[in-house]
């Protein structure tokens, strides 16, 4: 009878609970680079959120919220944008307060699981107000005697809340591209007439577009994208080259490829290109296509005899893309998928501090060869 009882209990609580319909904040996460401050939250679908800015502290409300152990201890978080971090409880309403070292424009939307994050994710991003990003930008215009030198611009994959490929030990993609590129701006910087700028510096995510308008705004004169690749098989190795092609992947591998670097966009806001920009690109694309093609198709070949030097080889021509990393106008652009991070061997290469160097070294080479 006591087991009865018991068991109805059980069935009561679970019911009310289900009635309910608390949200599980299963998760925390913030990755900060240097125009936002990116906060994500795991949750259950339909959660209910509320922002409000005041002055310099933003609140989040959720109602109806649950918070595991470990994800409320990640919740007290500073950066260069948030100074504190309070949480206020009412019952289960909870509200997030963060005060703020300035005024930030404030967007939040919510994301639906994907194949890296199993949960839905409430996004929240703090940008710095537009007229400081401009301050900025007038200052790196660059002088006459900067524009003799050629700008590199390297792209280190992926990054924040995009891990790009998991290896077989679960390795990170995104770490292994930014220690790799950042290395090989180590090379340049110290190359006389040449300098490298990053897409990105640290573990945060940089939309595709943007990773572009970035080449742009620097008058980049060569664009190189690191990447590690990842198929199911363990056995595929060997490291590729590509470069651009009007109508998209050339092989039904190129185009599985390019839809998987493409997609991650769904990682932050979706960044589609506005009709002018669209315009703007059109006619650059048309001017600049002919060259560009045959130069990074030299350039492509130029990495790829340095890199055989240093492991296999999965293509030994470059192969032709369509990647949105890759439309970078005007100039010379490939994406270097340096070795399988899905192949075990390979992983344990690509997280070796000597094999990145000589990665990087062949990356280097290629370039300099390429300038010859
Ligand atoms: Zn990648």
């Amino acid at each position: 009878m006591r087991r009865l009882a018991g068991l109805v209990f059980g069935l009561f609580f679970l019911s009310s609970a289900y009635a309910d319909n608390k949200t599980t904040l299963h998760d925390f996460r913030f990755w900060s680079s240097p125009d936002r401050t990116r906060i994500v939250i795991d949750v259950d679908p339909g959660v209910r959120f509320s922002i409000n800015q005041k002055n310099s502290q933003f609140t989040l409300g959720i109602r109806n919220a649950k918070i595991l152990k470990d994800t409320y201890k990640k919740l007290f978080f500073t950066d260069q944008r948030i100074k504190k971090t309070r949480i206020k409880r009412d019952g289960t309403t909870y509200q997030f307060k963060f005060k703020l070292h300035g005024q930030y424009q404030i967007k939040s939307y919510t994301l639906k699981p994907n194949d890296k994050y199993r949960y839905n994710r409430l996004v929240v991003d703090l940008y710095d107000q537009k007229n400081q990003a401009v301050k900025k930008a007038k200052i790196k215009t660059p002088t006459i005697q900067q524009r003799a030198t050629k700008i590199i611009l390297i792209d280190p994959g992926h990054g924040g809340e995009d891990p790009g490929a998991i290896g077989y030990k679960h390795s990170k993609e995104k770490r292994i591209t930014l220690s790799i590129a950042k290395k090989l701006a180590k090379k340049i910087n110290t190359t006389k007439g040449m300098k490298a700028i990053l897409t990105r510096r640290g573990d945060y995510y940089v939309g595709l577009t943007k990773r572009i308008r970035i080449a742009q705004a620097n008058k980049a004169s060569l664009f190189v994208s690191i990447h590690a690749d990842a198929v199911k098989s363990r056995r595929a190795h060997g490291a590729s080259v590509y470069t651009l092609s009007d109508r998209g992947g050339s092989t039904k591998f190129a185009r599985r490829l390019e839809a998987s670097q493409n997609t991650a966009d769904q990682f932050g806001v979706k960044q589609r290109l506005n009709n002018k920009d669209q315009y703007l690109n059109k006619i650059l694309w048309d001017l600049s296509r002919k060259d560009r093609n045959t130069q990074s198709q030299k350039l492509g070949v130029k990495i790829l005899e340095q890199l055989k030097k240093i492991g296999h080889l999965h293509k030994k021509t470059p192969q032709k893309a369509g990647f949105v990393v890759l439309k970078t106008p005007a100039i010379p652009s490939i994406l270097v998928e340096t070795a399988f991070i899905s192949n075990p061997k390979e992983e344990e290469r690509l997280n070796n501090n000597k094999e990145q160097d000589k990665i990087a070294n062949a990356i280097y080479q290629g370039i300099i060869n390429f300038y010859k």
